[in-house]
């Protein structure tokens, strides 16, 4: 058996267990074996039923006495058994499987591990894993025991005798392709016993250690791709070579700006103006907090290139973003004779003549879009498009290795370590300042019983202080895509704030109406038609509205916290003192944690780290909406190994004499991958 080899070729594994695993995303036998456990469970303590005690976790080694079907009070089908050792016997409990009763039998030696629970009043053990011990070696009782992640029909105990199976078939196929002083000089763990030890580890010292080495090779296969990546990226060249003329870019726009620049966008458009008169194209991550002014940034450059004489393309995600793109641009360039143009599914905006700026949706895409001499692409809130629609973009304005030069933005402030991983075949520049002047929003965590007095305060508030709120309705579905339910809710929420809010005009936003019907709403809002704006949460994405001071948030423990953020950005961008209440009607553990750490800092940043420590392995703020994959193995708290292994692929890239066996894998991890 080979690591490339289908699941298939496990045995009793057929057509319809294979649908299964690929749930788990499991295909190869490969992916079988880094399928790793999510936890262990001690069931090393075996003990003599003399000796069991209550709520210990024990196995028990002994021989059936009998077993039989039963029902309980509630109708359920449970199996009643008991067990017996040299010191005594045990009463064994499970629930609705029958199936037990074909394949243990009065005399049948077992082993059995659970916790000793109180059954009716006397010492039991309840849904006990067993193993028959005719077998010399425990897989399922009596060691530390693996736990998988699971699906429907797919247990931790089956996928333990498969990856036992696969283990032993495949061992010569897994080879060391570290070399060996390396593997010294990092204290890790040989593969073959890493790969062993994870699955059945004697301890849990044992365990982590084998998982710190899984980790290693998913970092640095990570920091391999992106690293291949920016390699290929260098050998492209530009499409139209530019002259960037940055006293006139300084005298002509950044001084003639109703603002002065902060510190970290002058930074970043200095990084911008230098890569756009390079040869190589630009390939650059605009990464700033909301309200960071990224516009600003990304228009420096679109300013250079409108001197150079030719065209700039900016795509926006919504229809809203684009028009506030067009807006925005128009009023920075209207000393200038810049020409915008805007393209979205309802039509087209232009000044007269041939475009100098054109911002869009995804319509940009379309055939029928002509552009004549794009150099320079901008793409807002780049999450939300897909790969392709980005490579799309830039593919059409180009030609084969000729590229225009590519700016991409996000406000998901994910912490410098990983985004220098994650996007590290781009070049990043960091917004982590908010211009000056801006007043922090106060966050506030409403409980259901100050609801009443809350709402008191924001009449208060309409009415003395002409301000204008934002309410968040309930999270419904979690998808990027809004369903019937979620429009429901919002317009329930509506009504119901209507009876409360009599005095008062509410407006109305979610996903389902048309675009121009949601543009109405919105520039109704903007001229204070509307006190309040009821909203599903599309409005996360990037509206600039000074006026709305409060943001209301229905059930906040239902958003994660990059989500939560970012709808808190949508205040704090006006004069006033802005707020921010969470409500929330029940949060516990983690949830609490993440209203409190929003309540804490305003900073996107500092939320990142903490999201980090909040949620620990796994997902970090916002990774999910980035469309990358969580890590197995790895944890991208862990920084320092993070840039170990950084350090390390650099040098697999520089000697590849050095790394002869971990290119050899690589080649056949990539066969694998096709
Ligand atoms: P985001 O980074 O969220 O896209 P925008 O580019 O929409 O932020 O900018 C938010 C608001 O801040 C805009 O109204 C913009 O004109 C304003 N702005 C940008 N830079 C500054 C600055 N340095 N000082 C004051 N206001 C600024
Ligand atoms: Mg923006």
């Amino acid at each position: 058996m080979q690591l490339i080899d289908n699941v298939k070729k496990l045995p009793f594994v057929g057509s319809s267990y294979e649908t299964r695993l690929q749930k788990l995303d499991i295909y190869t036998i490969d992916d079988l074996i880094n399928h790793i456990p999510s936890r262990y469970v001690d069931f090393s303590n075996v003990v003599d039923i003399k000796d069991t005690k209550l709520g210990d976790v024990v196995t028990v080694k002994g021989e059936i006495v009998f077993l039989k079907n039963q029902y309980t009070h509630s109708g359920k089908r449970m199996q009643l058994a008991s067990v017996k050792d040299k010191t005594g016997e045990l009463k064994i409990f499970w629930f609705n499987q029958p199936f037990l009763l074909k394949t243990l039998y009065p005399g049948t030696k077992v082993s059995l591990s659970g916790k000793v629970s109180d059954f009716g009043g006397q010492l039991a053990l309840v849904s006990p894993e067993y193993e028959k011990f005719e077998k010399k070696e425990s897989l399922h009782t009596g060691a530390l025991i693996p736990v998988y992640p699971e699906t429907k029909g797919v247990t931790s105990k089956w996928l333990r005798s498969k990856i036992k199976y696969a283990l032993e078939n495949t061992k010569g196929d897994i080879d060391e392709f570290l070399p060996r002083s390396l593997i010294e000089k990092e204290s890790l763990v040989h593969i073959k016993r890493a790969y062993t030890d994870i699955h059945f580890p004697k301890d849990i010292d044992t365990a982590e250690k084998s998982r710190k080495r899984l980790a290693f090779n998913e970092f640095l296969f990570l920091h391999l791709s992106t690293i291949y990546k920016k390699i290929e990226w260098k050998k492209r060249h530009v499409i139209y070579k530019m002259n960037v003329d940055r006293r006139n870019v300084e005298n002509n726009f950044i001084k003639k700006l109703p603002f002065t620049l902060t510190d970290s966008q002058k930074r970043s458009i200095e990084e911008i103006l230098k890569d756009l008169g390079k040869n190589v194209p630009m390939n650059r991550l605009l990464e700033g907090d909301v309200g960071s002014g990224k516009t600003v940034v990304a228009a420096a450059g679109a300013f250079a290139t409108f001197l150079n004489g030719y065209q700039t393309a900016i795509m926006a995600p919504t229809q809203i973003l684009a028009e506030q793109h067009y807006k925005t641009l128009k009023m920075l360039f209207k000393e200038h004779k810049v020409r915008v143009k805007l393209i979205t599914a309802a039509g087209v905006k232009a000044d007269e003549g041939v475009p100098d700026i054109i911002v869009g949706t995804h319509s940009l895409i379309h055939k029928t879009v002509n552009f004549r001499n794009v150099a320079y692409v901008v793409i807002d809130e780049q999450h939300r498009f897909g790969v392709e629609q980005r490579a799309h973009l830039t593919k059409k304005v180009g030609e084969k290795l000729k590229n225009p030069h590519s700016l991409t933005m996000t406000a998901t402030p994910i912490p410098r370590t990983i985004a220098l991983t994650l996007y590290g075949d781009l070049d990043l520049s960091i917004l982590d300042e908010l211009p000056k002047g801006r007043k922090p929003i106060k966050t506030i965590i409403v409980s259901k019983k100050k609801r009443e007095d809350a709402y008191g305060w924001i009449k208060k508030m309409i009415k003395e202080e002409c301000a204008q709120v934002f309410v968040i309705c309930p999270l419904i579905d979690e998808s990027e895509r809004e369903g019937m339910e979620q429009v429901k809710a919002a317009t329930e929420e509506y009504e119901r704030l209507k009876n409360i809010f009599d005095k008062f005009d509410l407006g109305l936003l979610h996903g389902k109406q048309k675009a121009e019907e949601k543009n109405k709403i919105i520039s109704d809002f903007r001229k204070k038609k509307y006190d309040i704006l009821v909203s599903t949460p599309v409005i996360e994405v990037g509206i600039d509205i000074p006026n709305a001071t409060i943001m209301v948030i229905e059930t906040a423990e239902r958003f994660g916290l990059a989500q939560l953020h970012q709808l808190r950005g949508r205040v704090g961008r006006g004069e006033s003192k802005s707020y921010c209440l969470l409500f929330s009607e029940r949060s516990t553990g983690k949830s609490r944690k993440r209203l409190e750490a929003l309540s804490k800092t305003n900073s996107g940043f500092k939320l990142a780290e903490l999201d980090l420590q909040i949620r620990g392995p796994g997902e970090v703020f916002g990774i999910k909406q980035h469309g990358f994959t969580n890590f197995k193995a790895a944890n991208w708290s862990d920084t320092k190994l993070l840039k170990t292994t950084k350090d390390i692929a650099l040098d697999v890239i520089e000697k590849p004499k050095k790394f002869k066996s971990l290119y050899k894998y690589l080649e056949k991890k990539r066969q694998i991958a096709n």
